[in-house]
């Protein structure tokens, strides 16, 4: 019987395990992951406000709960246990750890106090333990977004709700009172391109223009009747976006308390201040000719600035790291026979959680090629999770269980308030202390 290990338990680890199972049903896997949470970004990463989202947890469920599946929370490799030691327990080993770096922009003031990268402030408000002590500082009137893609909008609409547009969501309680007692009036969305250009979709854009407190406030001069310069196949979600900003377009400063600006043809080029965020230096890049860039430049008097520009991985001890796209080195998903990639870390920061679904099949066909290739498919000579068993509890390392996380979630749900998901645990030591009372083993 074949043994397969995922590391990472995140949407692109759970379609793996999901397809892997219907390839090759006689497999075992393991799903392990360095913190005792399943579901890496659907927990981690997806908006509090976007509870449908987050219910394929329930498909991941029920592949965590089969009996050749077992997740094991709290075994981070190159700490319990070595990138060596699975290639030599398992036949195949599958890398679905995603992307875990905020690419930076690359501009003087970049390091200043009140600049935020997207993978820690969402983090941060999602009770990502990581980020948990972000303590991001919101205290002046004006913020700005940098980025158009999803995330950036994510940003903004959990920065611009109220706590009652909030009430439903699991908006985690420490990110939800510095968000309510920020004194913002102003929000810029800044993008360096256009609006066909930019990267979010119609569903979210149009969610902006329906916030209770906020009003989105664009320059109809900068929604150019450049839909030519769309991808044939995208012209008619580029026409919506548009159709969407032009109502924008109509709206009037001042209605509601919070002004939402989006800054098109906007390109970054300095954060100012002397210690901490006092202003964001735009330069103005309408292309006038097709080649040259306008220049003009413009100061934003903003004092806290999220950058949502996209994402790197983080290298994976062993896996040679192509630096330049932080990804695996992969063909197609393998890096070489009985070691793979998949999601993020094989093809970058790009789909939305459903896309993973076809890395999922595609790394299966191919485990199941190469184990073809060395005949494993109905028997194996590794050792597999008895190996890992072995290793761990040599190290006197007591892995999260999926009973124990179940634990965990039961207590998050208990303890909400009314109407809420669950109130999530945002510390590795309350998560533990919330399943058994077993020690800290890190
Ligand atoms: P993204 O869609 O790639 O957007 C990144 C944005 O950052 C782009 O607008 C890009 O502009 C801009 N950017 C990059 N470098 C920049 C720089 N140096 N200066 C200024 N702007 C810069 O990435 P994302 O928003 O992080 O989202 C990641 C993935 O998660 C996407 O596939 C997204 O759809 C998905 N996601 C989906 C949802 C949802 O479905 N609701 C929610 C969140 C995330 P250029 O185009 O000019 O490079």
């Amino acid at each position: 019987m074949a043994s397969i290990v995922i590391v990472g338990s995140g949407p692109s680890g759970f379609y793996a395990a999901d397809a892997l199972l219907r390839k090759l049903p006689a497999c075992r896997i393991d799903i392990i992951d360095r913190l005792p949470t399943p579901y890496g970004l659907v927990r981690g990463g997806v908006a509090p406000d976007h509870q449908s989202t987050k219910t394929v947890q329930r498909l991941f469920e029920r592949t965590a709960t089969r009996e050749s599946v077992r997740f094991l929370g709290m075994v981070e490799v190159g700490r319990q246990v070595s990138y060596d030691e699975l290639k030599t327990a398992y036949d195949a080993v599958v890398v679905a750890t995603g992307c875990t770096v905020d690419r930076k922009l690359g501009i003087p003031g970049e390091e200043l106090r009140g600049v935020y990268g997207s993978w820690f402030f969402v983090g941060w408000y999602n009770g990502h333990p990581d980020c948990r002590d972000l303590n991001p500082e919101i205290s002046g009137h004006a913020l700005a977004v940098i980025g158009n893609g999803n995330v950036a909008i994510d940003c903004v609409r959990v920065l611009a709700k109220t706590p009652t547009e909030m009430a439903k969501s699991d908006l985690c309680r420490h990110a939800a009172e510095v968000i309510a007692q920020a004194p913002l009036s102003h929000i810029y969305l800044i993008g360096r391109r256009g609006p066909v250009q930019a990267s979010f979709t119609p569903l979210e854009l149009s969610e902006l223009g329906q916030l209770e407190r906020c009003t989105p406030l664009v320059d109809g001069a900068t929604l150019e009747r450049d839909i030519a310069a769309a991808d044939p196949q995208e012209v008619k979600v580029k026409e919506r976006v548009l159709e969407i900003l032009r109502r924008f377009a109509e709206n009037k400063p001042g209605d509601k308390p919070l002004n939402l600006h989006f800054l098109f043809w906007s390109k970054p080029v300095a954060i100012l201040g002397r210690d901490r965020v006092e202003a964001l230096r735009l330069e103005g890049t309408r292309r006038a000719d097709g080649a040259k860039t306008a220049g003009e430049r413009t100061e934003l008097p903003v004092s806290t600035v999220i950058t949502a520009i996209g994402y790197g991985g983080a290298p994976f001890p062993g896996i040679p790291f192509d630096e330049q796209r932080g990804i695996a080195r992969n063909i197609e998903g393998r890096v070489e026979p009985g070691v793979y990639v998949v999601g993020w870390m094989k093809r970058g920061p790009s789909g939305t959680i459903p896309t993973n679904r076809s890395d999922g099949v595609a790394v299966a066909e191919l485990i199941a090629a190469d184990l073809e290739a060395v005949r494993v498919q109905g028997s194996s000579s590794k050792p597999g999770p008895a190996a890992l068993d072995a290793l761990l509890a040599e190290r006197g390392v007591k892995p999260i269980t999926f009973a124990d996380w179940r634990r965990i979630d039961a207590a998050e749900v208990k303890r909400a308030a009314a109407g809420r998901p669950r109130e999530k645990f945002t510390r590795i030591e309350e998560m533990l202390a919330a399943c058994s009372d077993r020690e800290i083993t890190r």
